[in-house]
């Protein structure tokens, strides 16, 4: 039977661990060639890689580049648009998470969760949807957050870069409109990966108070559901976006986040 993604070619960036792994694996599960993005080539990389052609029979392959660096990205965007002519799927995904007081800080901390949350996503963007408005059909999917919705204390960085990956996600989605281009935000809540896991640790300190009561009182104290969001779960939203059925579904920033903007 005919995968419903078979032919697309899907660029994931940070796709090598948490959300962007499980992104690729489905998109990978649904027939597109699946192209997987890390700043850094890990010999486990290849054994993911592998892996996931082994479960899937996709084409999988591993393109280096650094989102906080732009020419990196100029580089990694037209060598691959080069391989394969096209990008159908863009997910903007990589993202690093910095915890700390506003007054404290560091100015290299706040440029570097800007270039790899937001402004990568925008240049990602610049590249592949010129080709996805010349063919009528595209899909981006900007991995954003709860945060990119509401705010919590210490995430000054992390916080605007989200709100501003949902502002690029609506002026992406109104540019692409009448051409068969679609772009969503998809916002989570807390899902367990080891950006979460980092983040224990640092809210541990900036709080004063143990990880149990980091894990029960702060990062599941927003969560009405108390349980953390799973990778699969993001992937299968992802995935739908991503589908023809999803063609009416544009500019929206989608909360996958166990009720937490819902208060
Ligand atoms: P993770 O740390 O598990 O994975 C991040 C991925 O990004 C890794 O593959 C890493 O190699 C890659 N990466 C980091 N810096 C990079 C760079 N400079 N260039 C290219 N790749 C780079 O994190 P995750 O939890 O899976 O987060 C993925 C995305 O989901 C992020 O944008 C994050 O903000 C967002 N998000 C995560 C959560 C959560 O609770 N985990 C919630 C909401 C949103």
């Amino acid at each position: 039977m005919r995968k419903s993604l078979e032919g697309r070619v899907a660029l994931v960036t940070g796709s090598t661990s948490g959300i962007g792994l499980g992104i690729a694996r489905r998109l990978a599960a649904e027939g597109c060639t699946t192209l997987m993005n890390s700043h850094i080539h890990e010999t486990a990389v290849d054994e993911l890689r592998r892996e996931i052609v082994e479960q899937t029979g996709a084409t999988v392959e591993f393109w280096l580049g650094d989102m906080g660096d732009v020419s990196s990205i100029h580089d990694m965007m037209r060598a691959i648009i080069a391989d394969h002519g096209n990008i159908d799927i863009l997910v903007n995904n990589a993202g690093i998470q910095i915890v700390s007081p506003i007054a404290e800080f560091q100015d290299q901390a706040w440029d570097a969760v800007q270039s790899i949350n937001l402004s990568a996503a925008f240049h990602t963007t610049k590249a592949a949807l010129p080709l996805m408005l010349k063919r009528k059909w595209g899909r981006i999917v900007n991995i954003a957050s709860a945060h990119g919705l509401v705010a919590s204390p210490f995430k000054s960085a992390y916080v605007a870069a989200k709100h501003g990956m949902v502002g690029l996600t609506k002026v992406t989605a109104l540019e692409g409109a009448e051409h068969g281009v679609t772009c969503n935000a998809v916002c989570p809540g807390y899902v367990w990966t080891p950006l979460v896991e980092q983040q224990i640790d640092d809210q541990a300190e900036a709080h004063g108070i143990s990880r149990e009561q980091v894990i029960n009182d702060v990062i599941l104290a927003p969560q009405p559901t108390k349980r953390f969001v799973q990778v699969e779960e993001v992937a299968a939203l992802t995935a739908f976006l991503c589908s023809d059925l999803a063609a009416s579904m544009t500019g929206a920033a989608i909360p996958i986040d166990g009720g937490w903007t819902a208060r």
